[in-house]
């Protein structure tokens, strides 16, 4: 009957609320937990980060991407996914950018030292950390300190994070071009850009992200994006590197369709720092 229907959907919708509030109520806990503990991250050595190789056209290593790693003594490892969002709203990720930054250069100057071919490391960036007044500095310092040559490092920043303001970013970023840092859009398509804006940017690289690549065999829209990418690419003269190739089918594509460079599980995931250069130095003495 009607008065028990009615009664059915107070307490449905009441229950609900009650469900969704404990929801908010549990997500909110977390965050603060996540951010308590980050807070101690750096100084009880938490932080480590692994590299995932990049390969050309010829199976030849041409760089590696720094990927922040949080293993946490008692919650385990904590994917960026979850932790890089809360630190770049605290504020957080800029003492962690640091560390991420000089820690990269040096492993790579310590590769190159310890007989390393010369390779291109890439650093992600976060909009709040591009927009610092002394973020050039903090480049500068990072390549003055580890001795990396500036040509090796390479930044990777987002589309939105450089159209957040686009004047101001133009600006950075051919300081950094300048001092001989190269530059990468990364996760391409999955933000808000101007392609207006994206040719007077110093860039060297767009990176396609890997939501374009994951279905590229059987998704028309996915598969024109990225050839669409390759090719706006191309005519503004920057270097693609597709990110997230798992399968031979995937590069096959890619590869065929003029991409210079790829990265993901097919070829190698994401390394410690002493298994990334025993696995590059390996590939060193075949070649
Ligand atoms: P991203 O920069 O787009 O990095 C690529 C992500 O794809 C990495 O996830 C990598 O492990 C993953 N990946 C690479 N190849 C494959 C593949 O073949 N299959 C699959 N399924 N995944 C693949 P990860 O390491 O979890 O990082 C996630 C995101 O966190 C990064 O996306 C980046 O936006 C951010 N991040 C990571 N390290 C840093 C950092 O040091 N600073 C900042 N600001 N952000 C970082
Ligand atoms: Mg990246
Ligand atoms: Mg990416
Ligand atoms: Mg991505």
């Amino acid at each position: 009957n009607a008065d028990t229907a009615m009664y059915h959907a107070k307490s449905a919708g009441r229950n609900n609320y009650q469900f969704f509030a404990a929801d908010m109520n549990q997500q909110a806990t977390e965050r603060l937990d996540i951010e308590r503990k980050l807070r101690h991250a750096i100084g009880r050595n938490e932080l480590a980060l692994v590299y995932q190789p990049q390969f050309g056209a010829d199976n030849r290593a041409t760089g590696v991407e720094a990927l922040l790693r949080w293993h946490h003594p008692v919650d385990g490892m904590i994917s960026p996914d979850r932790f890089i969002p809360i630190a770049e709203e605290t504020g957080m990720i800029v003492e962690i950018g640091d560390w991420v930054m000089l820690t990269a250069c040096r492993d790579m100057k310590h590769w190159i030292d310890s007989g390393l071919v010369p390779l291109r490391v890439a650093v992600n960036v976060s909009a709040r950390q591009l927009r610092r007044r002394d973020f050039c500095e903090t480049v500068a310092g990072a390549l003055a300190e580890s001795g990396l040559p500036a040509e090796l490092l390479e930044l990777e920043i987002t589309e939105s994070s450089v159209m957040e303001n686009p004047q101001e970013a133009i600006h950075i970023l051919e300081r950094l071009g300048r001092m001989g840092v190269s530059l990468a859009i990364d996760d391409f398509g999955t933000g808000y850009s101007s392609l207006a804006y994206l040719k007077l940017f110093p860039i060297d690289h767009l990176k396609i992200d890997r939501s374009f690549v994951r279905d590229i065999e059987h998704d028309l829209n996915d598969r024109a994006i990225a050839f669409g990418t390759i090719a706006l690419a191309h005519s503004l003269g920057l270097n693609v590197i597709a990110e997230g190739v798992e399968t031979e089918d995937q590069l096959e594509l890619l590869r065929s369709n003029g991409c210079d460079e790829v990265q993901g599980f097919l070829f190698s995931k994401p390394l410690s720092s002493a298994a990334a250069f025993a696995f590059l130095h390996a590939i060193d003495r075949q070649a």
